[in-house]
């Protein structure tokens, strides 16, 4: 008599009852797969399950990567150092940004810990790094790519794809056939009416469906960002100011400067000089230079390869701080935790002229989160700075579908899944969407909570 077989379970790793760490370890027939290696990020109780380590790091065969970002990719050095010698499977553009926000990653890691050593607050002692640069050469030699729509086969009965997930360049929701049966999961899910992004794909019929659920309790504003980038740099432009906007390296400095190039050539907005500062948001648009065919817009092309000033030496970087002309700077990091943002702060934004743009979501404790809080001043290299510039938070600017526009892509698929779970969400997010979706569609839907277990029988 056989044993029983074709029976898939799914484990809720990471990136459940929270928005980073994910990581989902599938075991089919006794053979283990990960889909998503994602280091915990923000609180420090999270930050802590990093260094837990992963009980099946050996015997995991394939990580399936739906995406560059931290929160998908950053534990994979840690995995490597922990004895995977398996095959991480992504697409190509996927695995080019993963090396650079890897690499940024390990560099950020090594300086933490070098300064809690100088500073000797940290229990560990010495203070070490999750993984270091060399980890992460290791385990770059690990990655396979493969186009959306190739087949790959990593074991028997199972094969999967990625099918084009709209969230950010190279990223993928992926679908999964486990003997009869077919997963899918979302990955994060891009918007349904994207800027510079392609639309996310149709779901593929499925019998369950791992969704997001960052933005299940909200609907992102209708405000144009092109009219709020508008009316904010034509003021700042009459009174002669600078204008300053932290972003993150990855798609958000990019869409920002083809909505800036977007006004000049429609002349809403006077034609002026734009600095990207940020050797980071450099790296990537190369990248994207690369591989402009995946973004929506023909005309990006011609964005990416000129009509900005890239900046990636620190001289040149000194040099445009003390620069007095007025011009649009735009350097890292996202929400002021560091970066070269910070010298072009220190020098303008107790300037009532300067105009501070805020692109993206602000974390609580952030710089960024106290200047949209109206804060009166912003503490950095060990002083205050009275905080005079006008600040402007942009709306509408996200690579996170909200609720309306999940329930949008699920109405676009042939078939309804026959059932859902959510993860990547807080719980009152995830909660949210559960209620809308139960209600709109009439199927079960769950929320994943850390380290549950999945059967699936066929
Ligand atoms: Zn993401």
């Amino acid at each position: 008599m056989s044993l029983k077989t074709n029976q898939l379970s799914l484990r809720f790793l990471g990136g459940a009852g929270t928005v980073t760490g994910s990581k989902t370890l599938l075991n089919f027939n006794g053979q283990k797969i990960l889909v998503d290696c994602g280091m915990f990020q923000g609180l420090k109780s999270l930050r802590q399950q990093n260094w837990a380590g992963l009980e099946d790091a050996e015997e995991i065969t394939d990580v399936i990567l739906t995406h560059a970002h931290l929160d998908h990719c950053g534990y994979l050095p840690r995995l490597v150092r922990q004895g995977f010698k398996g095959t991480i499977h992504c697409t190509p553009i996927t695995a080019r940004l993963a090396e650079i926000i890897l690499l940024d990653s390990a560099k950020i890691q090594e300086e933490d810990a070098a300064e809690a050593n100088r500073k000797q607050y940290s229990k560990h002692k010495p203070a070490q790094a999750l993984y270091n640069t060399k980890d992460v050469y290791k385990c770059l030699q690990q990655f396979q790519t493969h186009a959306f729509g190739e087949w790959m086969v990593p074991g028997p009965d199972l094969r999967f794809q990625f099918i084009s997930n709209g969230h950010i360049p190279g990223s993928g929701m992926v679908e999964l056939h486990a003997g009869e049966k077919v997963v899918v999961f979302s990955g994060d899910l891009g918007r349904m009416h994207p800027l510079i992004m392609p639309k996310p794909q149709k779901m593929p019929p499925c019998d369950l469906l791992i969704l997001e659920s960052t933005y299940g309790d909200r609907l992102h504003s209708v405000l144009s960002p092109f009219d709020q980038l508008e009316e904010a740099i034509n003021r700042a432009n009459q009174r002669k100011g600078q204008v300053l906007i932290p972003s993150f390296a990855v798609e958000r400095s990019q869409e920002i400067i083809y909505l800036l190039l977007k006004l000049m050539s429609e002349k809403r907005i006077a034609r002026q000089k734009i600095y990207l500062d940020s050797p980071m948001a450099a790296a990537v648009t190369e990248v994207l230079r690369d591989f402009y065919h995946f973004l929506r817009e023909p005309e990006l092309r011609e964005i990416l390869t000129s009509q900005f000033e890239v900046i990636s030496d620190h001289r040149a970087s000194r040099t445009i701080v003390s620069m007095a002309e007025p011009k649009i700077v735009i350097a890292g990091s996202g929400m002021i935790t560091g970066g070269r943002i910070l010298h072009h702060l220190e020098a303008h934004i107790s300037d009532p002229k300067t105009l501070v743009i805020l692109p993206g979501f602000q974390a609580p404790g952030t710089r960024g989160h106290s200047l949209t809080h109206h804060a009166s001043e912003v503490k950095f290299f060990g002083k205050y700075h009275a905080v005079r510039a006008e600040i402007v938070q942009l709306r509408g600017l996200s690579a996170h579908a909200d609720r309306e526009e999940m329930v949008e892509w699920l109405k676009k698929a042939d078939k309804l899944p026959g059932r859902i779970v959510l993860n990547h969400g807080e719980p009152h997010s995830s909660d949210c969407l559960r209620v809308k979706l139960e209600h709109e569609f009439h199927i079960p839907v769950r929320v994943a909570s850390a380290n549950m277990e999945l059967v699936l029988d066929f």
